[in-house]
């Protein structure tokens, strides 16, 4: 049902934690009441960054979730972090497991994982490890894919960033999308509790997640947040958890409409023209560069002019405010752009 979703957005839903039978059980009515959840999640081991902080029920917590389930008919899904979890989930009766982006970062634990799940045709989500390594990412992929699972696919939960301050784990968007070109059929779902940290955040980041033509969503939810034993600060109630789903737009890949599609190919057709002119300015730029390298080469002068290079920075950056460009995009691209400048300088000083 994950790996060949029949709607879209497919949608996981759960608390962060399985805490006691009622606390699971009550979340769980009221988000089968919604109508809205297909998958209900719960964590039972928690992998926490520090002691001492809530670290799960553990196995008892697996009956619970496989109750609530019955109850209400919706399949379940739970973490697994290591090989035992994985026996005591299959000996509980689980079909679909994740796997958390503390263990996808190790890949000894998602060999030993992979090697538990052998011929069991479960399916199976792999969480983006928590530091921005997409070949770490493929990698625990792999692992699971060459162990003959079928049923393989994702979760884009952010990543541990010392800059990101909005979010508790940057989304760095572009990763999750490489992962779809390696893996084209792979099912991808967006984990926004787990990106934002925080639940005035969610809806946000969830209709970006659609935009982007994502699967699915993993929201956690909980009967009552505040209160939660973990994550409290990013869990719903599932009425809101509700409210949230209603408010997604969901804009479809291609319209039906042949006019509008016209128009769009004609506006597709400026953005080329656009972007050969800025490669073609690019070059030229190269040109008037190598020029001043053959200068510097002839007197003597370094490549690097940390002087100079501020004051390009000043002004680019002064320019692109004035014409509504992001710092960050103007500071990304002029830093690739220093790069091939020096790239064709050492070029012309090897000579
Ligand atoms: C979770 O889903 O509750 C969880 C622990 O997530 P992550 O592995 O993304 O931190
Ligand atoms: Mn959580």
């Amino acid at each position: 049902m994950i790996h060949k979703p029949t709607k879209r957005p497919l949608i996981i839903s759960g608390p962060c934690s399985a805490e006691t039978p009622d606390q699971l059980l009550k979340t769980t009515l009221e988000l089968k009441a919604t109508g809205k959840v297909d998958i209900l999640r719960a964590g039972i081991w928690k992998p926490r960054t520090r002691p001492n902080s809530f670290e799960g029920v553990g196995e008892i917590g697996l009956k619970w979730l496989i109750d609530a389930g019955l109850e209400t008919g919706l399949p379940v899904i739970t973490e697994v972090a290591n090989a035992k979890h994985v026996e005591a989930a299959l000996k509980a009766g689980f079909t679909k497991l994740w796997i958390g982006a503390r263990t996808t970062v190790n890949p000894f634990t998602v060999q030993e994982i992979a090697d538990a799940l052998r011929g069991t045709g479960i399916e199976i989500l792999v969480k983006n490890p928590i530091n921005p390594d997409l070949n770490l990412w493929i990698g625990a992929i792999e692992r699971l894919k060459n162990a003959g699972l079928e049923h393989v696919d994702a979760i884009h939960r952010g990543f541990s960033s010392v800059e990101s301050k909005t979010y508790r784990n940057a989304p760095m968007w572009e990763i999750p999308l490489a992962l779809k070109q390696e893996f084209p059929g792979i099912v991808l779902i967006c984990d926004p509790s787990h990106i934002t940290g925080k639940r005035d955040l969610l809806q946000q980041v969830a209709q970006k997640a659609m935009d982007l033509i994502y699967d699915g969503l993993m929201l956690e939810a909980h009967i009552d947040p505040a209160n939660a034993w973990s994550d409290a600060e990013q869990q719903v109630t599932p009425k809101n958890l509700a409210v949230l789903l209603n408010s997604l737009i969901l804009r479809s890949e291609h319209s039906e409409n042949v006019e509008l599609n016209s128009e769009l190919a004609l506006l597709r057709q400026k953005i080329d023209l656009i972007d050969e002119e800025i490669t073609a300015l690019f070059a030229k730029r190269m040109g008037v560069i190598e020029h001043v390298g053959r200068y510097k080469r002839d007197h003597h002068i370094t490549i690097l002019q940390p002087n100079r290079w501020r004051e390009i920075q000043k002004k680019q950056l002064e320019n692109g405010q004035k014409n509504g460009l992001s710092a960050k995009f103007i500071v990304k691209y002029l830093e690739a752009l220093h790069q091939e400048s020096i790239r064709h300088q050492t070029a012309i000083m090897n000579k």
